[in-house]
């Protein structure tokens, strides 16, 4: 049952949203201090940063390529500010700066080593913060973060998984619902069926069942006011939908084509789910509309340690070290003792 404490709501994210910095080698130059017998009498300001802006001027013949373009090209390391690093290229063994370049870093003297930076750009304001730590990065789309999921409302869905379960009788139901106003865990129930699949209803799976009876409803509203149903009033728009069953790619579609707002599941379907199991249409930029998944993922004994926890993720890092995750952000080596989730 959802909510007895084996299971936890948790969303679903793109990979690139949660994962875990990654970082790639750069050839980086130190720009050099000047004695002040070397600068021109009119430098009377700072020669540190003139260098520095004429180091970036040349390299704006070799601008980074576009799956670097999150990096911020010049930072002040934290250990030394009145230092400047500014990044060249992408580190190689055989390192040849071009023409120009080479003669300012022989001329400056300006040593060149390899720093480590972000590889992606930061999705989330949680990576930003982490990847920063490495190299500053731009803040490119930090406006999206995972949703908030308090207690009282992880307990409303809990109870619209109940109702689902109920309505679905044994096999699959999904519950079509809206917050009531100015509430954030409190739902109104509008639909509620469960999959009918027949010779000669092959389509009639819940999802489908449940937006056709939004249909109905929205047509008993127009005719209530005597009025045709417009033709972009969309059927599920502000509406949660939660399911016993992760929705099909057709369902999927059909949900995304509603406009629903937030779906959430129990039951994963590898072979045909469209949100997540099989493909992730929720998060598909060429679509007209996204929206918010969210799936109880069970607790299972970890394979490292001896708590109940959720799935352990294996990943191998580059380093052939093997880390057991139990959570977005409890990467712990296999070789320690396991976080406990809250
Ligand atoms: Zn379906």
């Amino acid at each position: 049952m959802a909510g007895d404490g084996a299971e936890e709501l948790v969303e679903l994210l793109p990979p690139e949203f949660t994962r875990e910095v990654e970082l790639a080698a750069f050839h980086c130059a130190t720009v050099p201090k000047l004695a002040s017998s070397e600068l021109p009498m009119e430098w009377s300001f700072d020669a540190r940063e003139v260098l520095c802006g004429e180091l970036v001027k040349l390299l704006q013949k070799e601008p980074l390529s576009t799956e670097f373009q999150h990096l911020i090209r010049v930072r002040k390391p934290s250990d030394d500010p009145e230092q400047r690093q500014v990044l060249l290229s992408l580190a190689t063994s055989d390192f040849a700066p071009f023409a120009d370049l080479g003669k300012f870093l022989q001329k400056h003297g300006a040593p060149v080593e390899t720093v480590h930076v972000p590889r992606h750009g930061a999705l989330t304001p949680t990576q930003l913060q982490s990847f920063s730590r490495h190299w500053p990065i731009k803040n490119l789309k930090s406006s999206f973060e995972p949703l908030k999921l308090p207690e009282d409302l992880r307990k409303a869905y809990g109870e619209l998984l109940r109702q689902a379960e109920e309505v679905a009788g044994g096999g699959s139901g999904c519950i079509i619902a809206r917050r009531k106003e100015g509430r954030q865990a409190e739902f109104e129930v509008l639909a509620a069926a469960k999959s009918e699949v027949s010779e000669a209803e092959p389509l009639r799976h819940a999802a489908m069942a449940a937006i056709g009876a939004m249909a109905v409803r929205a047509k008993a509203a127009a005719d209530a006011q005597k009025r045709p149903r417009e033709e972009e009033e969309y059927l599920c728009c502000d509406c949660d939908v939660v399911l016993t069953h992760e929705p099909c790619v057709m369902c999927a579609m059909a949900l995304v084509h509603s406009r629903v707002r937030v779906v959430a599941f129990r039951e994963v379907d590898s072979d045909f789910g469209g949100l997540g199991g099989a493909i992730s249409l929720h998060q598909c930029p060429s679509l007209n509309h996204q929206f918010r998944v969210l799936r109880w993922e069970k607790f299972e004994p970890c394979g490292v340690c001896h708590y109940q926890t959720r799935r352990p993720i294996l990943t191998i890092d580059k380093g052939a070290r093997e880390f057991s995750s139990h959570g977005r952000d409890a990467l712990v080596k296999s070789t320690e003792p396991c976080r406990m989730e809250d």
